[in-house]
């Protein structure tokens, strides 16, 4: 691991202004990085991967409402150092957003869930090997300009959804499924003051850049999500399908949340994982099954949508049939729950 400068922040405004360098004794030079549960960020320091000058601790913020879950009678509002542990297991949100809870608790180990924050969660880097292992130079995600390896190279993890001529990595987290889904917000904190945005808003697909991955500016904070309460959100599943059981990252997954009336689709949210470059939102498939039954044929319409618009590569064209099958399960289930 290389050197690094460190501070540990205990306000909001510390953190930015560490981050940005006004709070700092010597000038900001390259990169800055927020420590929340280090589980993604220490990880790739360790590989080389990730080499920030400077690391701020923003742990502390925890006892504020960077730590809280509050459930509001608009919504449920999640600070961004809440533990993925905690929100996967509390009771209210296992009840009224279950997707958002079975999302986070099919997410990597218990030990890491206990570590690791939301805020952490959704800013993830790809599992992509080639980006992960330094030892191969071509990746336009790592070293802007080189090239990908992974177009000519074993890509059976990667996206057929978002892609570009420059990377097909797939984004790995679970958790921003649910959120896209939902159509979450977030707040966030930076020298400018506070804003918020749309959760759809925060990553960007890979283009021709694919090293900027979100539209966070430098030194921006994740302050909390807010997601608003529907008619569909009790209603509402992720179904995650990897090459094992537990502890593994998604081939495949889905979000599906209806509002259903006497068997019809009244509203529909839909979202893909482990299939995309960025959290998939599919609006195609959610309009192919408004105003219509859960039966074969709406499935099928719907699966066709989500993936209608998929680019292949050598190893990965499985995932538009294992994607499409996902759905349709997942399709089922929620049209199937009793709430
Ligand atoms: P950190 O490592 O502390 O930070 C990650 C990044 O986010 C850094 O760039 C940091 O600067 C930035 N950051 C953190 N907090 C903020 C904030 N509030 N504002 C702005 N920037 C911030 N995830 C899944 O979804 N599904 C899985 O199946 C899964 N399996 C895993 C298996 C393994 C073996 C491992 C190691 C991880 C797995 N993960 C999985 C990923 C894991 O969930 C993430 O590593 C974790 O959620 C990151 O959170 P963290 O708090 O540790 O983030
Ligand atoms: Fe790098 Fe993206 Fe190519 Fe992977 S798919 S090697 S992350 S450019």
């Amino acid at each position: 691991m290389r050197p690094f400068a460190f501070e540990a922040a205990t306000t909001a405004d510390d953190a930015v202004r560490a981050a940005t360098g006004l709070l700092a004794n010597a000038p900001l030079q390259g990169e800055v990085q927020f420590l929340a549960g280090g589980t993604t960020l220490v990880d790739l320091m360790k590989l080389d991967v990730m080499r920030p000058e400077r690391v701020v601790d923003i742990n502390a913020l925890a006892a504020s409402e960077f730590g809280r879950i509050e459930m509001r009678p608009q919504g449920l509002r999640l600070g961004a150092l809440v533990r993925m542990s905690d929100a996967a297991d509390h009771v209210d949100i296992k009840h009224n957003y279950p997707a958002i809870a079975q999302s986070l608790k099919l997410a990597a180990s218990q030990q890491i869930r206990n570590m690791a924050s939301l805020g952490g969660n959704v800013l993830q880097r790809t599992r992509c090997p080639y980006f992960r292992d330094v030892s191969y130079e071509h990746c336009n995600k790592r070293n802007p300009g080189s090239g990908c390896a992974a177009m000519d190279g074993f890509n059976r993890s990667h996206a057929v959804l978002g892609v570009s001529d420059h990377c097909i990595a797939s984004y790995p987290g679970d958790f921003a499924q649910a959120l896209i889904a939902f159509g979450a917000t977030v707040d966030v904190i930076g020298r400018r003051g506070a804003r918020t945005i749309p959760f759809a808003g925060l990553h960007r697909m890979p283009g021709d850049a694919a090293d900027i991955e979100t539209t966070l500016q430098d030194g921006e904070i994740i302050t909390s999500f807010f997601i608003p309460v529907a008619a569909w959100t009790r209603r509402s599943l992720f179904l995650k399908i990897r090459d094992r059981e537990s502890y593994e990252f998604a081939l495949a997954s889905a979000v599906v949340a209806l509002d259903l009336n006497e068997g019809k689709v009244r509203d529909a949210r839909i979202a893909l994982g482990g299939v995309a470059t960025i959290p998939w939102r599919a609006t195609a498939a959610e309009s192919a099954v408004m105003g219509k039954a859960i039966s074969d044929a709406t499935k099928k319409a719907a699966a066709d949508a989500a993936f209608a618009g998929a680019r292949t590569h050598e190893y990965n064209a499985f995932k538009v049939e294992l994607g499409k099958r996902t759905l349709m399960r997942a399709l089922d289930q929620v049209a199937a729950m009793e709430i």
